[in-house]
């Protein structure tokens, strides 16, 4: 019953799907293409993440939402997920002064998002993808070349070789020993992330609408670490210190540890050029958060990385006959203020597999899948670019006004 038909629910086809990308999307995409029988080989980048010591990327943890939870759900492991998430209950404000304010998400129903760790996610998937015969991973393979008229892939096999991290953000990595693959697939489906490759692919055909923007914020991450086995804030909010132009927000990790991100233009990450520097910006405006960070560790933190840029895509159509696909940050990357990047990658899944099963021809159903989702995928783009204003500006605003605001000190 997993098989979908081709042309009037005649005959059943089973395909040989190849997935770019063994990120979120990519494994959840592995399993929902395999669960209705075809062939399909996942091809990722990096090496298996469950075997990593240091998962390269962006951020630790990510903010999962109902869109996450009912695509986690139709492939059976949305409680296996929920099982080391840690549900926030509302945003936690800090103000100026270090006095904090509770806004509910959902003071009626009690709903709320979960703290979910990246590579824990990431591993389940791939935990669930390992349990079909029919999907086969292959690590540290990079997609370089594709040609979807033909389904034709090129990929360069090899482990990335680790550089010094200031030279890693200016140049692509390298693989230590380079080695090309060839591969052939009926439908090629790129869960490759923001910089797609086979987007790349999709940009050289005609009607292929892009745009991509980058915004002059830059992020970086810092930890407020456990003490004594024990949270120092809270743990069931998602805390945010708006600061107008900047802000800095933390999400709780299972090991009672906060993953603290801070968001500022580029200039004012560049004013920060002395110890002194950083510590009197803290005083100034994170006054409570420094003490948990702890002054040397924010030092460390602060001056080992670069702050990272952030963009939006937007594209149309996703798909190119019944050759191709892309989904997820590929289809539409968005800065990351509404915690729906990956929640709306998810959801493309939930559509897809909707119309996969209307039993149309793939061909009818990718160009249905392009229709249906774009208008919605650039308003999600539109809506997290604005609620960066929202949270670094507003909240501040609306925390004051609020008469129903809880003050917690
Ligand atoms: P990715 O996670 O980028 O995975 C793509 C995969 O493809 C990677 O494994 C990569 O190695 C591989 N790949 C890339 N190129 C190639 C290639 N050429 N060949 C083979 N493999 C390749 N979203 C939320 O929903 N909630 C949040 O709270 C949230 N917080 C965020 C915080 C930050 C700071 C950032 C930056 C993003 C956040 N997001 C959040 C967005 C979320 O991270 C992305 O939307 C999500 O990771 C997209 O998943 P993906 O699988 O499409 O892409």
């Amino acid at each position: 019953s997993y098989l979908y038909a081709d042309g009037n629910g005649a005959t059943a086809t089973r395909r040989n799907v190849a997935i770019v990308g063994a990120g979120p999307v990519g494994s959840l995409a592995a399993l929902n293409f395999a669960r209705m029988g075809h062939e399909v080989q996942l091809y990722e980048y990096r090496e298996d993440i469950r075997k990593a010591q240091l998962v390269q990327g962006r951020s630790i943890n990510l903010a999962l939402s109902q869109r996450g939870r009912k695509a986690l759900a139709a492939v059976g492991l949305e409680q296996q997920v929920l099982a080391t998430a840690i549900p926030m209950r509302g945003r936690m404000l800090h103000s100026v002064k270090g006095r904090t304010s509770i806004v509910l998400y959902d003071p009626c129903n009690n709903q709320c998002l979960y703290s979910v760790g990246r590579k824990r996610l990431n591993e389940l998937l791939l935990d669930a993808c390992d349990a079909f015969p029919n999907i086969h991973c292959h690590f540290e393979h990079k997609l370089v070349k594709a040609n979807i008229r033909e389904g034709r892939l090129q990929f360069r096999q090899g482990k990335e070789k680790q550089k010094p991290r200031q030279k890693e953000q200016e140049q692509e990595q390298e693989p230590a020993q380079e080695q090309l693959i060839c591969a052939s697939a009926d439908l090629i489906v790129g869960c490759d992330g923001a910089f797609s490759a086979l987007r790349q692919q999709l940009v050289r055909q005609p009607g292929f609408n892009y745009s991509q923007e980058y915004i002059g914020t830059g992020y970086l991450e810092l930890c407020i670490p456990a003490k004594d086995n024990e949270f120092q804030m809270p743990p069931n909010y998602l805390h945010i210190w708006p600061r107008d132009s900047f802000m800095m927000i933390a999400l709780p990790n299972q090991d009672k540890s906060f993953t603290v991100t801070l968001s500022m233009p580029f200039e004012v990450f560049e004013q920060l050029k002395t110890q002194q520097q950083l510590l009197d910006f803290f005083r100034t405006h994170y006054v409570d958060a420094l003490p948990l960070i702890g002054e040397q560790q924010l030092i460390k933190d602060f001056f080992k990385s670069r702050p990272q840029h952030l963009m939006s895509v937007k594209c149309k159509p996703y798909h190119y006959m019944d050759k191709a696909l892309i989904l997820g940050d590929a289809a539409h990357a968005m800065v990351p203020y509404y915690g729906q990047g990956l929640n709306a990658g998810m959801e493309d899944l939930t559509l897809l597999n909707s119309i996969l099963n209307q039993q149309l021809t793939l061909d009818v159903a990718l160009e249905k899948f392009t229709e249906s989702r774009w208008r919605d995928a650039h308003a999600i783009c539109d809506l997290a670019m604005y609620n960066y204003v929202e949270m670094r500006d507003l909240t501040k605003r609306w925390s004051f006004r609020c008469r129903k605001w809880l003050d917690t000190t």
